[in-house]
């Protein structure tokens, strides 16, 4: 079996944290580098049901998506709900290693997973990085459909391809318009929407709109006549699909050194957001509109 060490710099050339963004604390939480690891659970929360299910599964690292302290911390007491996430882990013997903008940015990322998920051929990063010259690393991914598909079937699709939350998908355009292009962002995704319009892409996939920046982008193509329309899925799911994909990254590395590592996708929804009432009256669609 592989020393945490080990798997910890294998994780590390997958997602370079060097490519992490500034603010991010990424990086492993706790875990002794010394400890042989066997059994690898991926998740993207590091949320105290996920710490059980790591436990339960006899894990020991549990590799997370999502940071648990990102803004630091003075104490991991089990009084807070992070320190009792910090305490079981340790009780369990269990590592915590977190990947997120690093691998947000990385090639493959989490955006080509998402892209994966909804059946969609990468053409390369909605942002580039600029110090890859192989203009393969980046934030989000400009995407095309073989065939194209009205908004409302491109709409079908998504629902099928992410895994379920309360929310579903929230979608902002005329049903029955062309899809051809699509821009996808895993998680927050509404700081990016000039990236989207230069790009020209027929519509925008990610996670966390909120109204203003969604009404201007709505006005903005309703004002030029141009512009995508816009798809909102929950967080958790646009992120889910990576965990897969991460997952068959580090099979792969372990068939190479030949460690028999047991990889693990955790199921469980950690989408904070857990019932949905439909309104008694849906507003009604705006035939005709561009957007
Ligand atoms: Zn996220």
């Amino acid at each position: 079996m592989p020393a945490l060490s080990e798997v910890i710099a294998a994780l590390e050339a997958l997602w370079p944290p060097a490519q992490a963004e500034e603010w991010d604390a990424v990086g492993t939480v706790c875990g002794d580098p010394d400890a042989p690891v066997g059994r690898v659970l991926f998740a993207v929360d590091p949320v105290r049901e996920v710490a059980d299910e790591a436990l339960r599964l006899g894990a020991d690292l549990l590799v997370t998506h999502h940071p648990l302290y990102l803004r630091g911390t003075t104490s991991v007491a089990a009084t807070t709900f992070k320190g009792r996430v910090v305490h079981s882990l340790i009780r369990g013997s269990v590592a915590l290693h977190v990947a997120h903008t690093n691998a947000d940015r990385a090639d493959p990322g989490v955006s080509d997973a998402l892209a994966g998920a909804l059946g969609l051929r990468v053409t390369g990063p909605l942002v580039p990085d600029p110090s890859d010259p192989a203009g393969r690393r980046g934030l989000g991914r400009l995407c095309e459909l073989d065939e194209p598909e009205t908004l409302a079937e491109f709409t079908e699709r998504a629902a099928a391809g992410l895994p379920a939350t309360a929310q579903g998908i929230r979608v902002a355009g005329d049903p029955g318009r062309t899809v051809r292009t699509v821009a996808v962002c895993g998680g927050s995704g509404d700081s990016l929407f000039e990236d989207v319009r230069r790009a020209g892409a027929d519509a925008y996939l990610t996670a966390d709109l909120r109204h203003h920046p969604a009404s201007e982008a709505r006005e903005h193509a309703l004002h030029s006549g141009a512009g995508p329309a816009l798809l909102d899925a929950a967080h958790w799911a646009t992120e889910w699909p990576w965990t897969e994909q991460a997952a068959a990254q580090l099979d792969e590395v372990s068939d190479r050194h030949g460690w028999g590592l047991r990889t693990h996708v955790s199921r469980t929804v950690t989408d904070p957001w857990t019932a949905r009432a439909a309104s008694s009256e849906p507003a009604t669609d705006t035939p005709g509109a561009p957007n």
